[in-house]
């Protein structure tokens, strides 16, 4: 029995489903949705009508799939929703959702052209005697199938375990948003030590989550979804502020301790973003040239002009900028020699293999050079051994940072480690 199309077929299908259930009483269920893909390839290429054809076409051999007593519903342009009643064992089910793809990839004949579809099955299983709705019988299936389409498969169960990840970017970021606003970040400091003396110079304040229910959680996890939201500014703000305060309180253990806070390309592009670093020096009566401003290379050349308009902004209010991750953006040594920054920090990807790789070594080495003929200062990021650090000191690299010279710590850790007693903890890691 094929259904639709119609613009109700979901309301048609959560009904066919419930009756099925109440009027019938059976429990014994497994939907098949079927996602088409190559639809709208056809309708560009050959026509509407031509499209409306291949989807007729291919509506009648899914058809020809499913038993007399199956119910086959068009829920969408491209998803057809097949439901097997009383499936023998899952096999069954499986068996007709690859018999549904075969069928579909078919080509159908329009006129002199010949064209092909794809698709992708999800399967979700109504077990006998379970409380499960009707609703969420039809999540389950369309989570599948989501997944199944996404991964190019040709079918795909429903498991509990998609439900984790399928946690929608908006939900995802909904969330970020609110452990914002309820406290749940916090930063945590990694040093940055004057290579040739070992001496501390200063941190880079590195936000974390604190989850509830995952635990501690880093950028990556995070950042991706907030990055082109107005959360970035929040997250911003909130660094800003703590590291700030931060910093004013260790200026007593280490006098001149610059804090570094890392902005996002949106951050850049922020128009109120000068008067965000402004106020946050006012309140925390915290020198502007101490604060440093991490800005990837990539987010810089995103809108070279309106960067440096930005960065000669950023200047003249004292603060000053680091070019994050140097070396993974395409900057250009014109661009670079114009540029109002401070610092270039070479990405860790560049240092890491110094010590066993000689073109490694002589990039890192060239990029340092090219930092001092500009008037940046130096930095190297992810120094993870003795050998590497000396590497640096001999390429007259300025600062460092790694986890040889000290790990990301949240404030009370960092603060017991690096600017305790006499300071002397702030010797050398290197020596
Ligand atoms: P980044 O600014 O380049 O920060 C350095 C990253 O390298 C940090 O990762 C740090 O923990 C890691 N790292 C430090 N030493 C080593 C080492 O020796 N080896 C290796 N393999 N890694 C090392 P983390 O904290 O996970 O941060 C990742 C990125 O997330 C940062 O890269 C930064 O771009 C971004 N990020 C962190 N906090 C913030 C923030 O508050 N705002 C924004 N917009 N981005 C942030
Ligand atoms: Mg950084
Ligand atoms: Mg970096």
């Amino acid at each position: 029995m094929v259904t639709g199309p119609d613009f109700f077929g979901y309301t048609r299908l959560l009904r066919d489903i419930e009756n099925l259930r109440e009027s019938a009483g059976l429990d014994n269920m497994a939907l098949v949705l079927l996602r088409l893909k190559g639809v709208d390839e056809v309708n560009k290429t050959l026509g509407y009508t031509a499209g409306d054809e291949v989807l007729s076409a291919v509506a009648g051999r899914i058809a020809g799939v499913a038993r007399e007593q199956d119910c086959l519903t068009r829920l969408g342009g491209d998803l057809f929703a097949l439901l097997i009643r009383n499936p023998l064992h899952e096999g069954h089910a499986i068996l007709g959702a690859k018999k549904a793809v075969q069928v579909i990839t078919e080509p159908v004949a329009i006129g002199a052209n010949r064209a092909r579809l794809r698709a992708s099955a999800g399967i979700a299983f109504l077990a006998p005697g379970a409380a499960t709705t009707a609703e969420e019988f039809l999540r389950q299936g369309e989570l599948a199938v989501k997944e199944a389409a996404a991964g190019n498969d040709d079918y795909l169960v429903y498991r509990p375990a998609l439900d984790t990840v399928q946690q929608t970017p908006q939900a995802l970021w909904a969330e970020v948003d609110d452990a914002l606003h309820q406290g749940e970040f916090e930063i945590h400091y990694q040093p940055k030590l004057e290579l040739r003396t070992g001496r501390l110079i200063g941190a880079e304040a590195l936000a974390r989550w604190r989850h509830p229910v995952k635990g501690l959680l880093s950028p990556a996890q995070f950042m991706p979804v907030i990055e082109e939201t107005d959360s970035v500014r929040t997250l911003l703000w909130y660094v800003l502020n703590t590291g700030l305060r931060q910093a004013s309180a260790w200026q007593t253990h280490c006098p001149g301790f610059k804090i570094a806070v890392n902005a996002s390309p949106l951050s850049l592009a922020d128009t109120d973003l000068v008067a965000l670093l402004a106020d946050a020096t006012k309140i925390w009566h915290f020198p502007a040239d101490q604060l440093i401003l991490e800005i990837t290379e990539t987010a810089l050349m995103r809108s070279p002009k309106a960067s440096t308009g930005r960065l000669h902004q950023l200047r003249e209010l004292g603060v000053h900028v680091s070019i994050d991750d140097f070396g993974t953006g395409y900057s250009s040594l014109a661009y670079l020699k114009v540029l109002p920054a401070d610092e270039l920090k070479i990405d860790k990807s560049f240092v890491l293999p110094i010590t066993h790789s000689a073109t490694d070594r002589r990039l890192v080495e060239s990029i340092i050079q090219l930092g001092h003929a500009v008037g940046l200062e130096v930095v190297a990021e992810g120094i993870e051994d003795e050998a590497t650090a000396q590497t640096l000191v001999a390429m007259q690299c300025d600062i460092g940072q790694g986890y040889h010279l000290g790990r990301p710590l949240d404030a009370a850790a960092f603060e017991a480690r690096w600017l305790s007693g006499d300071g002397s903890s702030a010797i050398a890691a290197t020596a």
